[in-house]
């Protein structure tokens, strides 16, 4: 769990360096995989708290193009601003009511949600991946396409 203790916490910024297993962030279901850090800056002001966090973790991922596992280290950022109550001018950030009693800022979920935002919509090993190829479907980054090739041989006909 992501809490951020906040009751001995001093007014202005302050700066924190957490690590959380996968498993503790029920993330074990996704292609994410090890420790994901989180590097919080947290401001106080009286009873308010504006809180930024980013997310670092490595995940393993399938190339679109060549269909290669590859891992890669993602990263996302997100800002959440607790009040007492909710400002007359909303915040860019989300806002999130602060409750009587509330001695820890619970972020869990919005760390989890924010790692599996990090996941891009087009996965690629690497930027100039050069797939497979269409005739014989050898990967090319690997070896290049020889006029000839057996299709047959590799069992990838049209
Ligand atoms: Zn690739
Ligand atoms: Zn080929």
């Amino acid at each position: 769990m992501v809490r951020i203790p906040i009751v001995h916490l001093s007014e202005g910024w302050h700066r924190m360096r957490l690590a959380h297993s996968v498993g503790e962030l029920e993330l074990v279901e996704s292609p994410f995989r090890g420790q994901v850090e989180i590097e919080i800056q947290i401001e106080r002001r009286g009873r308010q708290y504006l809180v930024l966090f980013e997310t670092a973790a490595e995940a393993e991922l399938c190339c679109d193009r060549c269909l290669e596992v590859y891992t890669e280290r993602l990263v996302g950022a997100y800002s959440i601003f607790f009040a007492p109550e909710e400002p007359a001018r909303l915040p860019a950030e989300e806002f999130r009511l602060l409750r009587a009693g509330d001695r820890e800022l619970d972020v869990t979920d919005d760390v989890r949600q924010t790692v599996l935002l990090s996941l891009p919509l087009k996965q690629l090993c690497h930027e100039d991946c050069r797939g497979l190829c269409p005739e014989c479907g050898v990967n090319l980054n690997l070896e290049p396409h020889r006029s000839g090739c057996p299709r047959e041989v590799i069992g990838i006909g049209r």
